[in-house]
């Protein structure tokens, strides 16, 4: 039985105020829910993650950050180490968001490295994979995710890897409010389990949770999570309202 996850990518949104408010916000509403049947976390920006752990503490939020770099320490200027997001007491983190994929040039092989250093250090990488509209209408949707899945496992043992949570984020319906359809979602889904079951085994596939996002919200979030092989959601922008996000999990864990 996988249990559902539900992360809240905050990205470059919040501040010194806001973040603290917005995790106690969420910490309260998640009181009123059975927390054994979901993972909740929230992935503010680095410089507030140290205030989010704290403001964090009391509830069952995790926390993660948007990045990492792979080497432990050293001149590289302006990077942080999974060393420093485990040291502040984060859980998680990101690799390959499509924002850094897209927007800043982050290639497979880089990703990788960073998902082993994130695993080497004790932290629990989220890779993230999907594919630009222009793939998609080429119907090169599963060639996309199949390399970016192969490349961000490469080198791993399945001990290793079972660390992974992967998500499928579609490019096209990343802060656009353009969701896939759940059918759509479900079909990538499968695959990548498929995908996960060749490259490593059967129990692996089963076990691993595969996340969806692009423009999860309240609204179609239970939808998405009854397809079979949608285990959780990485959400954006509706993560930033606390209300929002809690109807999210909620509607995520049937309750
Ligand atoms: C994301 O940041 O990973 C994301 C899915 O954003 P949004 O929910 O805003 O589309």
């Amino acid at each position: 039985m996988r249990k559902p996850f539900i992360a809240g990518n905050w990205k470059m949104n919040t501040d010194g105020h806001s973040g603290p408010a917005l995790v106690k916000a969420v910490g309260q509403g998640l009181t009123q829910f059975d927390m054994s049947k979901v993972n909740v976390a929230v992935i503010p920006p680095f410089v507030y993650l140290a205030q989010i752990v704290a403001a964090a503490r009391a509830s069952r939020i995790a926390v993660g950050a948007q990045d990492i770099y792979y080497e432990q320490k050293g001149a590289f200027t302006g990077e942080i180490s999974a060393y420093m997001i485990k040291d502040v007491g984060c859980n998680y983190c990101l690799c390959g968001h499509s924002e850094r994929r897209h927007v800043i040039g982050e290639q497979d092989e880089l990703i990788n490295k960073k998902v082993h250093a994130a695993i080497n250090g004790g932290l629990l990488p989220i890779l993230c994979v999907g594919e630009l509209l222009e793939e998609r209408e080429a119907g090169k949707t599963e060639e996309v995710v199949e390399r970016q899945v192969k490349k961000g496992f490469e080198g791993l043992i399945a001990a290793k890897a079972a660390a992974v949570t992967l998500a499928y984020e579609p490019v096209w319906a990343i802060g656009t409010g353009r969701t896939a359809t759940p059918a759509q979602a479900q079909e990538v889904h499968a695959m990548l389990r498929k995908l996960l079951a060749e490259l490593y085994d059967k129990s692996f596939a089963d076990d691993i949770r595969i996340q969806y996002g692009g423009s999860v919200k309240p609204d179609n979030a239970a939808e998405l999570m009854q397809k079979e092989d949608i285990d959780g959601l990485l959400v954006g922008g509706a993560s930033l309202k606390a209300d929002d996000f809690l109807a999210i999990i909620k509607a995520s864990i049937g309750d």
